[in-house]
């Protein structure tokens, strides 16, 4: 492809077919490209412009994954078996420090895997151990000089409100609290972290580089913290990232903190509107539901993550019936395991067949496209094929085993090809994968530095402490306890709000 690795100001794609936003293709219509945007034709017609020949290639817009923990590219495999109590207790606990270096390493590796996998935004809920600057500067150099388009939600928790849930039960949950794994911080220091992450990198990179305020999780969040963090992204005309009920566990400690419905109290602290966003969401009930609709809340489901620890089954069907904006995440690479996008809608499109509605493919690929630039943030368009969209595009060869028997093409994409095929990745005009090979990322040595920090970690991941043992067992306990309330017990029952989870 005669294309320098220039950040061209005008490239054509020649002759490539273009999926539309209607899910129609526009055969071999090609497309242009000018100062990063897609354009009808160039303003001036006598300029000089890069070629890359799109001849039996399919364009279709750069996929958003729109929840990850980039420090899980080095604890892939991990806690199988695990529900996400004792397997958070289990990666906190040994996986150990990371460094500012350790975080770009990561963040590096998962840019390059999501750059081949046709994932042109991430949004990383980072989590730090323990919270810094440097850790999201780290994170944040990395993406910067990969070319993907990042927003950067730094995950922050101040508290554990699951110490209280097992209080409620009779259970001293010492060494199997959150906080006793990682560093909590006060929610000034932590204030003052995030603000100055948007003072350092907040549209950078021509705004390919945002940050996200990222409450870790509602039980792991002081009010304080909620609505200073909230406060300040939106200070920076920004958005909010929060792990929302992914457990019952989760469900029941919100309920005992709150004495109710957790996303009715994030109402009335002023915390729910259009610029929050919700990974999970599996344990919503009904008024849940209408209410996150109500306010233009976006839900970020995580199929892939879900399956994996056992949580449960996200609403879906019932959230989009509703009209609320999904998104679509692949969560960390501890729990998922990879970041390929592709898995999760195929999978977003095939577990919710069982109700009224079904959750389609087309769903499922809005979800994993323009669902997620509701959650990124970042520029008008995003997600789309259209002109003044960015040109986040990837050519995807279409004479393959997986398109070439396609009868409808979005369909066809989500549940046939996936990943398969990628040629070329552009993020704003920018070819980041040219012929197959990461054009910014020296792919050796970030796969080498990713396994020197794997090997760095293998020993306490396969042999946690006593400690860790006992700790996950701690955690087993309150899960069958609070499990069980719901069977034996009608007072706590409805005291933990379990009733209408069965
Ligand atoms: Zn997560």
């Amino acid at each position: 492809m005669p294309a320098s690795s220039s950040n061209s100001e005008l490239l054509s794609i020649v002759g490539c077919d273009v999926l539309r936003p209607d899910g129609s293709v526009s055969e071999g219509a090609g497309l242009w490209i000018e100062d990063g945007l897609i354009v009808d034709a160039p303003a001036d017609p006598g300029k000089q412009f890069e070629q890359i020949d799109g001849d039996g290639l399919l364009a279709v817009p750069g996929l958003i994954n729109a929840h990850s923990h980039s420090p899980e590219a080095c604890l892939r495999g991990i806690g199988e078996g695990l529900t996400l109590e004792p397997w958070l207790i289990m990666m906190f606990a040994s996986s150990g420090l990371y460094s500012e270096q350790d975080h770009y390493d990561c963040a590096l590796a998962s840019a390059a895997e999501m750059l081949r996998a046709g994932v042109t935004t991430v949004v990383d809920h980072l989590w730090m151990t323990p919270p810094s600057g440097a850790a999201i500067d780290g994170a944040m150099r990395a993406y910067r000089d990969a070319g993907i388009r990042a927003s950067i939600a730094p995950l922050m928790g101040d508290r554990d409100y699951t110490e209280e849930l097992a209080a409620s039960v009779g259970i001293d949950l010492g060494d199997a609290s959150i906080a006793a794994q990682i560093k909590l911080l006060p929610a000034d220091e932590l204030i003052e972290i995030l603000s100055g992450a948007f003072d350092r990198w907040h549209g950078t990179e021509g705004g390919r580089l945002r940050i996200l305020a990222g409450p870790s999780g509602v039980q792991w969040a002081s009010d304080e913290l909620l609505e200073g963090l909230a406060a300040t992204a939106r200070a920076n005309d920004s958005g909010i990232h929060v792990h929302l009920l992914e457990t019952f566990v989760q469900d029941a400690s919100c309920r005992l903190r709150f004495g109710g419905s957790t996303v009715a109290a994030l109402d009335d602290l002023g915390v729910l509107g259009p610029d929050c966003s919700f990974p999970h969401s599996v344990w919503l009930d009904d008024d849940e539901v209408a209410l996150i609709a109500e306010r233009g809340a976006v839900v970020v489901h995580n199929p892939a993550a879900n399956q994996r620890l056992g949580s449960g089954r996200a609403p879906i069907a019932a959230l989009l019936d509703a009209g609320v904006t999904v998104a679509l995440g692949t969560d960390g690479a501890a729990s998922s395991d990879n970041h390929d996008l592709w898995d999760c809608a195929k999978l977003a499109a095939l577990i919710h067949t069982d109700g009224a509605s079904w959750v389609d493919s087309d769903q499922a690929f809005a979800m994993a496209t323009v669902g997620g630039a509701a959650v990124a943030g970042g520029p008008a368009l995003l997600g789309r094929l259209e002109v003044g969209a960015p040109a986040d595009i990837v050519l995807i060869e279409r004479d393959s085993l997986w398109l070439s028997g396609a009868q409808q093409i979005v369909a066809s994409l989500v549940l046939s090809n996936g990943g398969r095929g990628i040629r070329h990745v552009l993020v704003g005009g920018r070819p980041v994968l040219r012929d197959g090979e990461l054009t910014l990322v020296d792919e050796k040595q970030t796969i080498n530095k990713l396994r020197e920090q794997t090997e760095a970690r293998r020993e306490s991941v396969a042999n946690p402490s006593d400690r860790t043992r006992d700790a996950m067992r701690h955690m087993e306990q309150v899960r069958a306890v609070v499990a069980g309330l719901g069977a034996t017990d009608g007072k706590a029952m409805q005291f933990v709000g379990l009733e209408k989870k069965g």
